[in-house]
């Protein structure tokens, strides 16, 4: 049974037409401890049975020894929770949330090579990921994360990323947009990553054809892309089921 923790909106910010980062402030702790990739589910004020209140969202940041947590959620048109995220949460709104949860975070002792693909908001687990990496000191590692969305809009965490890239010599990034016509050139001269059209899907399947018994997957986003990655990654090319690991949003 996960202890259920209450907390405070401290702050939100817009980061694409349809995606906002929200702080939260976790009450009657000193500190929130976590490990990179989990979620927590809120208890959301938008329905009488709790199977209808309750969402989960992945903790975007990494852990850090304070109680600020921070989340990425795209607005879904319809969509009871993001509804009540984009319209009626404010800085101070209360969130009653479980967890932390879930084993999708990496290895203890990572020997492996990482590659993280993911779709829109699925990022998240992935950003809190990559940082707590460069914390630990592990710039070297080899990271590669393959991030997909429709447009040059909605891309996010691009500059952050890039810097990143810049510090941590084993990282790399490449953005997929799957509806764009024109790739525009979005950053300060000096950030570099990967932009090209399309899906995620030809990234991997080029880049990793040869099949290594080190190397590890993480795939994060929609039923969609996860069971067309999955199968990619385990029929069509053959790696074991057990080096590709996913957190499937719904
Ligand atoms: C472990 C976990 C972690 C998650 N982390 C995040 C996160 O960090 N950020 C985030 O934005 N969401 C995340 N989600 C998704 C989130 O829990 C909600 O499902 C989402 O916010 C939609 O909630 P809603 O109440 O607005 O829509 P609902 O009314 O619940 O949604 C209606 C239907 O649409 C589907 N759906 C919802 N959003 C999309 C979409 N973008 N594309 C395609 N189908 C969709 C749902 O599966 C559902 O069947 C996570 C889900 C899980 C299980």
């Amino acid at each position: 049974m996960k202890t259920w923790y209450d907390s405070r909106v401290i702050k939100i910010e817009e980061q694409t037409p349809t995606t906002k980062r929200f702080w939260v402030e976790v009450e009657g702790v000193d500190s929130f401890a976590f490990k990179a990739g989990q979620f927590v589910t809120m208890d959301l004020p938008i329905g009488e049975r709790r199977r209808q209140r309750w969402r989960s969202y992945s903790i975007a940041n990494a852990p850090d020894g304070t109680k600020v947590l921070e989340f990425c959620i795209v607005r879904l048109e319809g969509g009871a929770g993001t509804t009540y995220f984009f319209e009626e949460v404010g800085t101070g709104t209360p969130i009653r949330f479980k967890g932390p949860a879930g084993s999708f975070v990496l290895p203890e002792k990572i020997e492996q090579e990482l590659v993280f693909i993911c779709t829109g908001t699925g990022v998240a687990p992935f950003r809190s990921m990559i940082h707590d990496l460069h914390n630990r000191g592990e710039d070297g590692h080899s990271i590669h994360l393959i991030f997909g969305t429709r447009f040059n809009e909605n891309i996010l965490y691009q500059k952050e990323f890039a810097e990143l890239a810049e510090k941590m010599p084993g990282f790399r990034y490449d953005i997929c947009l799957s509806r764009e016509s024109e790739l525009l050139p979005c950053l300060p001269s000096g950030l570099s990553f990967g932009l090209r059209k399309g899906y995620v899907h030809p990234v991997y399947l080029e880049q990793y054809k040869e099949v290594k018994p080190g190397r590890l997957f993480y795939l994060c986003g929609w039923k969609e892309m996860i069971d067309e990655a999955v199968a990619n990654l385990t029929k069509k090319l053959g790696y074991d089921r057990k080096q590709v690991k996913y957190e499937l949003y719904g």
